[in-house]
């Protein structure tokens, strides 16, 4: 497999419009007030604040060198087709995609799986842009961690079993996203995702196990917290 070929590839950047104009050219204060900028903004606010999955990965980012700030690092703008949000490895930043996220439950999960991606640009050296193989493993990481696979959890327990279904599932999501944003065909995407799954799959940093509800994450956080603790003791 040829993992360095880019055929004009735009890296996804179709995908955020708003990313090719100057940066910073934001609309007036009036303009964004009760716009789904505003609702986005506030809806962040929350995630950042309450969301325990959001908050295992913030601190980490912070405990790695990488502290992640709400103004500078995040930025809520519209974007094409049905994408939620981004990680923009060139800028350290993520969209949030403001007129595809509506509900705070969406908001959370978009937040937690590009704060994985994040994380995971902070603590080594990604090569997002010709190495697919490390795009792969970061998708992989982000939909099992994040909750993007939890989240049809009791029906699929009749239906595949638990752990089955996870694993599908985040198999699927990453070979969704990559296909989303790089161009590459489905069976250099899935053949991709395969040779790299165990290993990323079985990476459960920063939680130290796969949150698969709020519960789990609230026990992740208090072990992340006491982890910190035990740290600052030493
Ligand atoms: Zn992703």
């Amino acid at each position: 497999m040829d993992q360095t070929k880019e055929q004009n590839d735009d890296y996804g950047y179709n995908l955020f419009p708003e990313r090719k104009k100057s940066k910073y050219q934001k609309g007036s204060i009036g303009e964004s007030l009760f716009t789904f900028s505003h609702k986005c903004q506030i809806m962040l606010h929350v995630a950042m604040e309450t969301n325990p999955y959001a908050k295992v990965l913030l601190g980490a980012l912070k405990n790695s060198g990488c502290a992640v700030y709400k103004d500078r690092h995040f930025s809520c703008e519209d974007c094409d087709g049905t994408v939620s949000g981004g990680f923009d490895a060139t800028t350290s930043q993520i969209v949030l995609c403001q007129n595809n996220i509506h509900q705070q439950a969406h908001m959370n999960r978009v937040v937690t799986h590009e704060l994985i991606h994040a994380f995971d640009h902070c603590r080594a050296h990604v090569d997002w842009f010709k190495n697919f193989k490390h795009l792969a493993c970061s998708e992989i990481r982000a939909a099992s961690l994040s909750g993007d696979c939890s989240f049809s959890n009791e029906l699929a327990r009749f239906n595949f079993g638990l752990k089955k279904h996870h694993q599908k599932c985040v198999r699927d999501r990453a070979t969704r996203s990559i296909l989303a944003v790089r161009k590459i065909s489905k069976e250099e995407a899935v053949k991709t995702v395969d040779e790299v799954f165990d290993s990323c799959y079985n990476d459960h940093e920063p939680f130290g196990r796969i949150p698969h509800s709020k519960k789990d994450a609230r026990f992740a956080y208090r072990d992340f917290e006491n982890r910190d603790r035990y740290y600052a003791n030493l």
